[in-house]
């Protein structure tokens, strides 16, 4: 979608691009899942959502692999292209959009960033000297490391870096980038806020934006020697998807950003630098940032972190083959709280995925269908005869809308999950208590038809407000409710 409706509210929902030197785990899912999320909550409401990933395809780490691989960096990041998206569309994630880094719309994109910044007096040049993970694709400090390693990288060797590049005159950006974080509402959760208010109070350096020894990048404006930092070209991807600079009027629509869904590791890059780039450029910052945690692996009472060294990567497809897409996202969603890091275990995984999409859920929806297959041979007309306790279920379910609502958009949503299982077992409760099976045996069909109609409701709505979360599995109760055409 690229146009929106004068009616609706816009909502521009981005995740972080990532790099394209390993495939997707069940970690960096999570981030795409969640987004997603939230991209489909909105247009449920009737917003105007668009929905942007991608991937981050520079630096020299890149090109180096694909060198291995006896591949040129283009022909290597187009077969990550198609890694990445066919996990993305197993997860069912409602991407409008796929950016890559190395388009050419893109390098103008980042171009014309440079040159604002250069006419604006932003950038300089100047030797720099520093200690680099490639992992990170960040300068190190002494401080930083761990035996001379990064403790993110421990496998990779720490180079030095001493060449003469462009800096970003970041530090003449600390008071409005201070400014902006105390405005409160621009970071979710609060505390990341705080973290970078402390990093400005320790003083912002300038910042290295190029590289003399990559080829694999975005070439510097009138310097053909050096190309961009890979960290510089990728933020700038949010406006290159938003239109800028070839589409101006499509990019005054779609910009600013509404949200950015990144990771706590970034949040640097996000909270201080971006904003900093943006305004040097007289772009207006994006309005607000989602930073969530990571997934750890739970495993014989260990709480490991995902990482290939420590062999505790889960595959996505994996797991979107053997127990479909549905129940990773919903078993995220509701393990994870927003903000804070969640673990997975397999134990958990499958208990919970049982109890809540089979016994609760699916229960819920067998009985409803096959009731309403034996006693009225699929339809029922009327909805009955209503019954005392139908009160106690409509107080559960009625206003369930209403509490889940405030919950997904202060991004608590599992607790907004939670809240929507207790109304599925509420309607379970309902038929249990209600036998209908014992009134049909009576005869008393008017009763039955009373039951079913108001469990039946009851499922439409929970349906409808999972389907953010499990998207497949609402479809699919919906259609055997009858009612295909909800807007799911
Ligand atoms: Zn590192």
């Amino acid at each position: 979608m690229g146009t929106f409706c004068s009616f609706m509210a816009k909502f521009y929902i981005t995740t972080a691009i990532d790099y394209v030197n390993s495939v997707p785990h069940v970690g960096t899912s999570y981030e795409k899942i969640l987004a997603d999320v939230i991209a489909r909550w909105k247009r449920l409401k009737g917003d105007g959502v668009y929905f942007v990933m991608g991937n981050d395809e520079h630096s020299q780490q890149v090109a180096d692999r694909a060198a291995k691989e006896g591949l040129t960096p283009i022909q290597w990041c187009d077969k990550m292209d198609e890694k990445f998206q066919t996990t993305w569309k197993k997860l069912g994630l409602s991407y409008d959009q796929f950016i890559r880094t190395s388009n050419p719309a893109h390098h103008r994109a980042c171009q014309e960033i440079f040159r604002r910044l250069q006419a604006k007096g932003d950038i300089v040049k100047a030797p720099y000297k520093a200690l680099y993970c490639v992992g990170c694709e960040a300068k190190k400090t002494e401080s930083e490391l761990v035996n001379g390693r990064c403790p993110n990288h421990p496998t990779l060797t720490i180079q030095t870096v001493d060449e003469e590049n462009y800096f970003f005159k970041l530090s003449r950006y600390a008071e409005p980038v201070k400014k902006l974080l105390e405005r409160g509402e621009f970071i979710d959760p609060a505390f990341r806020a705080k973290e970078m208010l402390s990093v400005i109070e320790q003083g912002l350096e300038d910042i290295s934006i190029s590289r003399k020894t990559t080829r694999w990048g975005v070439p510097i404006p009138g310097d053909p020697e050096q190309v961009m930092y890979v960290w510089f070209d990728a933020l700038i991807n949010y406006i290159t998807a938003a239109g800028f600079p070839d589409d101006m009027a499509r990019f005054s629509k779609v910009w600013p950003a509404d949200l950015h869904v990144i990771g706590k590791d970034i949040t640097r890059f996000h909270a201080v630098i971006w904003p900093a780039m943006l305004m040097s450029a007289g772009i207006e910052p994006p309005k607000r940032l989602a930073i969530h945690g990571f997934v750890n692996v739970k495993k014989d009472g260990q709480v490991l972190k995902m990482s290939k060294t420590l062999g505790t990567v889960i595959d996505p497809n994996m797991v979107a083959d053997k127990w479909g897409p549905d129940t990773l996202r919903a078993y995220l969603l509701s393990e994870v709280a927003f903000g804070y890091d969640g673990d997975f275990s397999w134990d958990g995984f499958i208990q919970k995925s049982n109890a809540n999409l089979g016994d609760n859920l699916g229960n819920l929806l067998n009985r409803i269908v096959s009731m309403t297959e034996r006693y009225f041979q699929g339809t029922f007309s009327s909805k009955g005869k209503s019954l005392p306790q139908d009160a106690v279920l409509r107080e559960k379910v009625a206003g369930l809308a209403d509490r889940v609502a405030p919950l997904m958009e202060k991004n608590e949503f599992h607790v907004a999950l939670a809240e929507i299982w207790e109304a599925a077992r509420a309607t379970n409760g309902h038929i249990e208590a209600s036998a209908p099976w014992s009134m049909a045996k009576k005869g008393a069909m008017d009763e039955v038809a009373g039951v079913l109609y108001q469990a039946a409701e009851a499922l439409r709505i929970i349906a409808v407000l999972l389907s953010p979360f499990i998207p497949t599995a609402s479809r699919r109760i919906l259609e055997q409710l009858g009612i295909p055409e909800c807007p799911v």
